[in-house]
């Protein structure tokens, strides 16, 4: 494979402590060299192409830990073909895919599919998310050694909450011997019952049946007792509550391995975008979106380190789907191609987190929690590389997305940072001509 010289950006790089001007030399797929920037061509590989990175951010590939990618079962939403490609547009070289397709990813089977699957068709690595329960029912193990053999690389029964306490207490038993982390959609079905929003102020005024936060907090208690007990690798997906945030914290003072995410909707979103927008069920997911308090509470962990990785909880729906009742809806919204620009505008640029932080956040730490080896551009990782434009501001256009679905609440925001390039194992994936707005 010929060469890629990425000449000239701000190369950030916490792994290495690394945030400098440089040029960065890619051969066969690896990060081959590091080299102050202005060298000019002298002693490259014949061949080498040049990528000008000037006045742009050089940053490890971005992990989303967090995708749903609907294949086996739900092509009409999102296929791995069509959610790599919104990952590869989003700026991110990872993502690792949730189990609950149809069927649900819970034997070596559907693991092997998928994996087969992402080498023909996937434009990014896909790391598949094996269930911790036979198809997500919470009442006997999956078979998490065959998975975790075919390259699942943790588990969980995302959708879904496991549920089931004797359960959840043998998989993290189970997971400790293969050194995976248990991911655990945390709900107590029996509080959130058929709630569609937030318990509080707005569901009350709009009429709609609410989620206390209390829901999930009850759930990340026993997930953390459970943790406790077994010492397994308990990671919280999409936190989005104050209590759980403080029950996280407290946890880990007390030297419980417990990791967090939170997405990019609940740091920026409250349930008051329910009322703002009418009843657009594109509003609506699970977790709700919350109060005011809760968002600014998840942005101070961002800052002070209690959350570990932002992740989308990319959420595809057919627009049929969700052109109904608010009501009647399902949950979720797309998100692989409205994260990095989300973050970098509202929480990089007013300097909530640096850029390295943001680094830590989007590729470094979900890397590490899922121990993929991704994450650095140290000499000799693989070349999998996110070039950003910090200045670089557009408008979420979702009619060009390149995911199937269009289920967004940002679409028509202005941000500003975006990425414009994306590089997997040193093969340019996607480029944004569009580079040329500033
Ligand atoms: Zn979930």
């Amino acid at each position: 494979m010929a060469g890629l010289l990425v000449k000239g950006g701000r190369v950030i790089d916490p792994a290495t402590k690394t945030d400098a001007v440089m040029d960065l030399l890619i051969v066969d797929g690896r990060i081959a060299e590091r080299r102050p920037s202005g060298q000019g061509k002298g002693g490259l590989p014949a061949g080498t192409k040049v990528v000008d990175a000037a006045t742009q951010w050089v940053c490890p590939g971005l992990v989303d830990m967090h995708v749903h990618l609907r294949e086996p079962g739900g092509e009409h939403k999102e296929t791995i073909e069509t959610g790599t490609k919104a990952a590869a547009a989003g700026g991110f070289t990872s993502v690792a895919c949730m189990p609950n397709t149809d069927p649900w990813n819970d034997s070596l089977s559907v693991t092997e599919y998928i994996v087969a699957e992402a080498r023909r068709r996937g434009v990014v690595n896909v790391y598949p998310i094996g269930c911790v329960s036979k198809g997500g029912r919470g009442e006997e193990l999956a078979e998490i050694g065959d998975m975790v053999r075919s390259g699942a690389v943790a588990v969980s029964d995302d959708g879904l909450p496991v549920g089931n306490s004797y359960l959840l207490r043998m998989a993290m038993e189970y997971t400790k011997i293969f050194g995976i982390p248990l991911i655990d959609h945390c709900e107590d079905r029996m509080l959130s019952a058929s709630g569609v929003m937030n318990e509080g102020y707005y569901s009350t005024v709009l009429g709609l049946k609410g989620i206390p936060a209390a829901a999930e907090e009850v759930a990340v208690g026993t997930d953390l007792a459970l943790a406790g007990l077994t010492g397994g690798k308990l990671h919280i997906a999409h936190l989005s509550t104050r209590g759980s945030l403080e029950k996280v914290r407290r946890a880990r003072r007390d030297g419980l391995q417990v990791t967090c995410e939170a997405t990019p909707h609940h740091l920026v979103l409250t349930d008051q975008a329910v009322a703002d927008s009418d009843y657009d069920p594109n509003t609506k997911m699970n977790p709700p979106l919350r109060s005011e308090e809760d968002r600014q509470a998840l942005v101070l962990g961002l800052k002070d380190g209690t959350i570990d990785a932002i992740a989308s909880d990319h959420a595809p729906h057919h627009l049929d789907e969700k052109l109904v009742e608010f009501d009647d809806a399902p949950f979720g919204i797309a998100g692989l191609e409205t994260s990095v620009p989300l973050v970098l505008d509202r929480f990089v640029r007013p300097g909530v987190v640096t850029p390295a932080r943001f680094v830590e956040l989007m590729s470094l730490n979900p890397s590490r929690i899922l121990g993929i080896g991704k994450g650095t551009l140290a000499i000799g990782a693989d070349a999998d590389v996110t070039i950003i434009d910090p200045e670089a501001e557009r408008k979420v256009d979702v009619t060009r997305h390149q995911s199937k679905s269009r289920n967004t609440p940002f679409h028509g925001w202005t941000l500003r940072g975006w990425p414009v390039a994306t590089i997997v194992g040193g093969r340019l994936v996607h480029e944004l001509l569009a580079a040329a707005t500033r």
